[in-house]
């Protein structure tokens, strides 16, 4: 397997004459789960989808592993806020076009094995047939973690991906993806806005301040044994308050 290290070199991003990110370094390493947390238009997608090989820095440079990154690869695996499927396909559909862009060396009955696993997986056995104007927003969003899990990219990059839904619905996603991120520890980057997601998930958030001039303004690691459930009065209830309230000063800053 090609090293999973993320590495953001120095890394601008400017529109016209606007400077979007001002200089920024960050390194991710193999296995690690990173939550980008910033205030609304900060960044966040941008730096993100910069790792996903969809845009690119003015100047600086991105690397997975010891390859600078020039484009979309098989290595890396997208899922957005808006789950992007394509309407016209079932959710196995989905997940079974999704392997065949990004693993052309699997057969068509390979892909069925690995779509059926993965529905399975989420829990959506049962809708695999149906198309995603029949799936609740959560099923959407199910669907399209699944997509992204049965190519298994060595970094797997979230943006907001549960942004949009109803808070026991996230809740229970957030868990789902936690299993399966603890199984498999591939490099996870996730964009939140959300403290709370990113204490529950994270071994580090990087905060960055808002735009124009945007940067990591620090790098918090969440030093709390998982699981962590909602659990305020456990042993580890002053240290999340700590945390918490040090999240919250950061993105007031
Ligand atoms: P976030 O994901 O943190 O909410 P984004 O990365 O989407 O923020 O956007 C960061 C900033 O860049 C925003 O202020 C947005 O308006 C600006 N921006 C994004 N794309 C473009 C573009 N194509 N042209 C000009 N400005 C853009
Ligand atoms: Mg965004």
């Amino acid at each position: 397997m090609t090293d999973s290290t993320v590495t953001i070199n120095e890394i601008t991003k400017s529109y016209g004459t606007t400077t979007i990110i001002a200089p920024t370094s960050v390194t991710v390493e193999e296995g690690e789960f990173v939550c980008l947390l910033g205030p609304s238009g900060c960044g966040k997608s941008t730096i993100l989808s910069m790792v996903a090989g969809l845009s690119f820095p003015s100047t600086g440079s991105v690397s997975a592993g010891d390859e600078v990154i020039t484009g979309p690869g098989a290595d890396r695996g997208m899922v957005f806020q808006n789950h992007a499927l394509l309407p016209w396909m079932t959710a196995r559909g989905n997940i079974e076009f999704g392997l065949k862009s990004a693993r052309p060396e699997y057969s068509s009955s390979e892909r069925r094995t690995i779509a059926t696993q993965w529905l399975e997986k989420v829990n959506l056995s049962h809708a695999a047939e149906r198309r995603p104007a029949r799936l609740s927003g959560g099923m959407q969003q199910r669907v399209g973690l699944a997509r992204a899990f049965a190519i298994d990219p060595s970094i797997l990059l979230l943006d907001e991906p549960f942004g949009a839904l109803d808070a026991l619905t996230r809740r229970q996603l957030q868990l789902q993806l936690l299993q399966v991120w603890e199984a498999s520890r591939r490099t996870v980057v996730m964009v939140t806005h959300d403290v709370e997601e990113a204490i529950l998930l994270a071994d580090r958030v990087l905060v960055m301040a808002p735009s124009p001039d945007s940067t990591v303004i620090a790098d918090i690691r969440i030093d709390i044994p998982r699981p962590r459930m909602e659990d305020e009065q456990g042993e580890h209830a002053g240290r999340k308050a700590e945390l918490r309230q040090q999240l919250l000063d950061l993105l007031q800053h």
